[in-house]
C-alpha cells in the first residue's frame, strides 16, 4: 500500500483564498482583523516564525504588527502593553511568541492575555472551554491538524487514536479535539512503558514529539492515518534539511493516508492562526451590530 498524501499546502491555499473575502468584509464594514505579534528576545526561530506570522496576515488583507523587545526588558512593560492591546477596538487576537526569556512567568504573560483575544487558545479560559466541548480559540497546530482530517475525510467517530506527546501546545488540546470528535484517545509520552503496543493498535497516530524520524513503519498498523507534526532539522552531515517524527517513506508504506514534513501540518498551523483572528473579529463585529 502507499498512502494517500495529506497536503497542507493546497489545504493552507484554499483556506487562505477564502479568508480574503471574509477579510474584505469585514474591512468594507470598518472590522478590519487586526493581529498583534509580541516578540521578546532575538531567537533566530522566533524572528522567522513571527515574520511569518506578519506576512501571512497581510497577504489576505488583514492589519498585522509586530513588537519586539529586547532580552532583558522587564515583564510589567509587557504586561503593560498587553493591557493596553486587551483595550484597543482595532486588535482582535494578541498572540506572544513562545518561549519567553527564563525571567518571565510564561503563565502569567498568557493568562494576561483577555481571553476574547487570545488567538493561539492557550488562555486557561480557552483550555477550558475547549475541554468542556464548546471551543472558542482551539490552539493553532491542532485546530490544522482538525482541518487536515475533514480535508481527508477522515472519519473519527469510533476510532482509536494515539497521540504522541502531551505538551499544552499541542498533544493536550489535540487529545480534546480527538475526544470532542468522538474518537477514543490514548495520550502517550516521555514516561509511556510500551509505545508501540499502544501505536500498533491506533487507527490514527499523531506523531508531536520533537523527535526526528522517531514513527517507524513496524509502530503502525497498516491502513493506519499518521499524522506529522514534528519539525527538526536534522545534523549538517546528514543533510541539514527539515524532518518530521516520523519515518516518512518507511509509513509511507503501511499507512492509508499520512502527512508529509514539510508540506502537511507545518503550513496550516499560521493558516488556523488567521482563521481564529478573523473569527475574533467576526465576533466582535456580531458584538458591536447586537449592541
Ligand atoms: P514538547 O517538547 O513540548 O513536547 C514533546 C512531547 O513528546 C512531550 O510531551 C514528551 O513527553 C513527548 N516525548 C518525548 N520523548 C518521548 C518518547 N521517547 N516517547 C513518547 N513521547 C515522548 O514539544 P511540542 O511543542 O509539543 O512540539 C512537538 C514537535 O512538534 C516539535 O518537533 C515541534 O517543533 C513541532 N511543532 C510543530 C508545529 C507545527 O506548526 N507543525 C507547531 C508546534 C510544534
Amino acid at each position: 500500500m502507499t498512502a494517500q498524501i495529506l497536503d497542507g499546502n493546497a489545504l493552507a491555499q484554499e483556506l487562505r483564498a477564502s479568508f480574503k473575502e471574509r477579510v474584505a468584509a469585514l474591512t468594507a464594514k470598518g472590522h478590519k482583523p487586526g493581529l498583534v505579534v509580541i516578540l521578546v528576545g532575538e531567537d533566530p526561530a522566533s524572528q522567522v516564525y513571527v515574520r511569518n506570522k506578519v506576512n501571512a496576515c497581510e497577504a489576505v488583507g488583514m492589519h498585522s504588527e509586530k513588537l519586539v523587545y529586547p532580552a532583558d526588558v522587564a515583564q510589567s512593560v509587557v504586561m503593560e502593553k498587553i493591557a493596553e492591546l486587551n483595550a484597543d477596538p482595532q486588535v482582535h487576537g494578541i498572540l506572544v511568541q513562545l518561549p519567553l526569556p527564563k525571567h518571565f512567568d510564561e503563565e502569567a504573560v498568557l493568562e494576561a492575555i483577555a481571553a476574547a483575544k487570545d488567538v493561539d487558545g492557550f488562555h486557561a479560559e480557552n483550555v477550558g472551554a475547549l475541554a468542556q466541548g464548546n471551543p472558542r480559540f482551539i490552539p493553532c497546530t491542532p485546530y490544522g491538524v482538525m482541518k487536515m482530517f475533514e480535508k481527508g475525510n477522515v472519519d473519527l467517530s469510533g476510532k482509536e487514536a494515539v497521540v504522541i506527546g502531551r505538551s499544552n501546545i499541542v498533544g493536550k488540546p489535540m487529545a480534546l479535539l480527538l475526544i470532542n470528535a468522538g474518537a477514543t484517545v490514548t495520550v502517550c509520552h516521555s514516561r509511556t512503558k510500551d509505545l508501540s503496543f499502544h501505536t500498533r493498535r491506533a487507527d490514527i497516530v499523531v506523531a508531536a514529539v520533537g523527535k526526528p524520524r522517531f514513527v517507524t513503519a513496524d509502530m503502525i498498523k497498516p491502513g493506519a492515518v499518521v499524522i506529522d507534526v514534528g519539525i527538526n532539522r536534522l545534523p549538517a552531515d546528514q543533510g541539514g534539511k527539515l524532518c518530521g517524527d516520523v519515518d516518512f517513506e518507511g509509513c509511507k508504506a503501511v499507512a492509508a493516508q499520512i502527512t508529509p514534513v514539510p508540506g502537511g501540518v507545518g503550513p496550516m498551523t499560521i493558516t488556523m492562526l488567521l482563521a481564529n483572528t478573523i473569527e475574533a473579529a467576526e465576533r466582535n463585529a456580531q458584538q458591536e451590530a447586537g449592541r
